[in-house]
């Protein structure tokens, strides 16, 4: 393989590299050849849709997830067709709609990339290279990407879709022994998860998604023990309203009703902080009248994700520090089979939230002693735990991963971080901007790692629209030989 030159090399095959790569062989007009650099045997699954576990769920429903933006009953029709709604039946909601299993939503996007692997509209070649992107220098107009197997693979075009992956472990919690009894720092390690006696007091680092599902998880293995979720500032994910026939009945809000709502008289956006303001209002009334807050919370993600890029750098920053929090909580919603089990077990005292600051943790025999100050309280006090759970989420800040690809992107020069602090920076096109400001014709960055240019790209359905809209620069730059 080294040696081998690609029109595009896409490094990352999870659903943003796989998504990718669809859409440029269907929207090529000749044919292409790709690769994609990815470790994982399966293309599309990543980090969120490869864990087979039956209780990880989309969190919205499978109708609002479609590798297609132009046709978002794709994955759901696809679902129905494989009669995987009979593989499960606890995925259909009482009001109809079908939260699946994420890792059925991974099967989904892996069939795509096999389906347009063997065929596709330009008659383009995807191939898969199972290996990890460790380095990449320039030679000439090709890029040169050196694999972790030793071998050197060559882009004239390079998209970048590798995300950083999981956290690092809090620093107070870092010393603990990995593979001791009192601490486990991988979420998804399901295996050791089974293991934890049911009896155990657990204590889950974490309100999020991630910490949601593993203490679903264990409550469906049958924990008996009291299970602790602790956060700093004790945000969790907001209810969500009760779901009808019509809840989802708009696949986008039009741009009209954004507009009259969002774009001032000077025609230009209003500043996120009173949008915010508006919309907090809004939905306060709406829940006054019984309604669902949901609608409004859509307007507001679809504005951020088409207008974030126009915003001032200081508008940014505040959105950041003062209203990231609350769109998260109100934006990433549980799928509602694992609120209402999380809920069932709060109700009985076996779940509880804690908001507090872990000052120390010690291993106390195969136990584990934290110190910890609760939210607005002065007072340290020390808890025994049979073992800590790291849930802590996702890493968005480039200089905290130990991805090697990553760094030698900035360390290079080809791509610098984002002045926001969240992943690279890049322009309306996508492309990587470096640190003497100037845009890298031939580098490409999608997915989450574009957060402080875009806001909101974590969820699917915000990844493809913007992937589409980079798509013809891509091209253009690809054909361009
Ligand atoms: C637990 C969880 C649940 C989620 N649930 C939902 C949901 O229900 N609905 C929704 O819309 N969104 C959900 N999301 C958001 C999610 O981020 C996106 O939907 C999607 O997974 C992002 O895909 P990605 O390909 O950009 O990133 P990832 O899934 O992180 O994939 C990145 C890929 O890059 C590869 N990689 C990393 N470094 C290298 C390297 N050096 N060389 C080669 N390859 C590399 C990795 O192996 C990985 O496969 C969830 C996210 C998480 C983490």
């Amino acid at each position: 393989m080294t040696g081998s030159v690609h029109d595009v090399v896409i490094v990352g095959g999870g659903l943003t590299g796989a998504a990718t790569a669809i859409h440029l062989v269907r929207e090529a007009k000749t044919p292409l050849s790709i690769a994609i650099v990815e470790p994982n045997e399966q293309l599309g699954r990543g980090l969120a849709y490869g864990n087979p576990e039956a209780d990880h769920r989309l969190n919205g429903p499978g109708s609002r997830h479609s590798i297609y933006p132009d046709c978002l009953s794709h994955f759901h029709d696809w679902y129905m067709a494989q009669a995987l709604d009979k593989q499960d039946p606890e995925a259909c909601d009482s009001s109809g709609y079908h939260f699946t299993r994420r890792y059925d939503f991974g099967t989904y996007l892996n069939a795509e990339v096999r389906k347009h692997v063997a065929q596709n509209p330009s008659g383009s070649d995807i191939v898969h290279i199972v290996d990890r992107a460790i380095d990449v220098v320039k030679k000439g107009s090709l890029f040169q990407i050196a694999l972790e197997g030793g071998d050197i693979v060559s882009a004239r075009v390079l998209a970048v879709a590798a995300t950083p992956g999981l956290a690092n472990i809090p620093p107070v919690l870092s010393a603990l022994p990995k593979n001791g009894s009192a601490f486990l720092p991988d979420p998804w390690d399901t295996d050791r998860l089974r293991r934890i006696p049911k009896s155990a007091d657990v204590l889950i680092l974490g309100m999020a998604q991630t910490a949601s599902d593993v203490t679903a998880s264990l409550l469906k293995y049958g924990h008996t023990g009291p299970i602790t979720l602790l956060s700093r500032r004790g945000k969790r994910p907001r209810r969500r309203p009760p779901l009808n026939a019509n809840s989802y009945v708009r696949d986008s809000v039009p741009d009209a009703e954004k507009h009259a709502q969002f774009i001032g008289p000077d025609l230009t956006v209003k500043p996120p902080s009173r949008i915010l303001q508006e919309l907090r209002r809004e939905a306060h009334i709406r829940a006054d009248r019984g309604e669902s807050w949901v609608p409004t919370m859509e307007k507001l993600s679809e504005l951020i994700s088409d207008h974030w890029h126009t915003l001032p750098m200081a508008e940014k920053m505040r959105f950041l520090r003062h209203g990231k929090t609350w769109y998260d909580v109100h934006r990433f919603r549980l799928p509602p089979q694992i609120e209402s089990r999380i809920e069932a077990a709060q109700a009985r005292g076996q779940v509880s939230f804690l908001s507090a600051t872990i000052l120390d943790a010690k291993p106390n025999g195969s136990r584990l002693n934290v110190s910890l100050r609760e939210r607005a309280k002065r007072d340290v006090t020390t808890r025994t735990f049979d073992i800590s759970v790291n849930c802590t989420g996702l890493e968005d800040r480039l200089g905290q991963t130990n991805n090697p690809f990553l760094h030698a992107l900035i360390a290079r020069g080809f791509a610098a971080h984002h002045p926001t602090g969240s992943g690279f920076d890049v322009d309306i096109c996508g492309n990587a901007i470096d640190a003497k400001g100037h845009a890298n014709q031939a580098l490409f960055i999608v997915g989450p790692l574009t957060y402080g240019a875009f806001a909101d790209q974590q969820g699917s359905i915000f990844i493809l629209r913007r992937v589409l809209r980079v798509l013809p620069e891509i091209l253009r730059k690809a054909v361009a030989r």
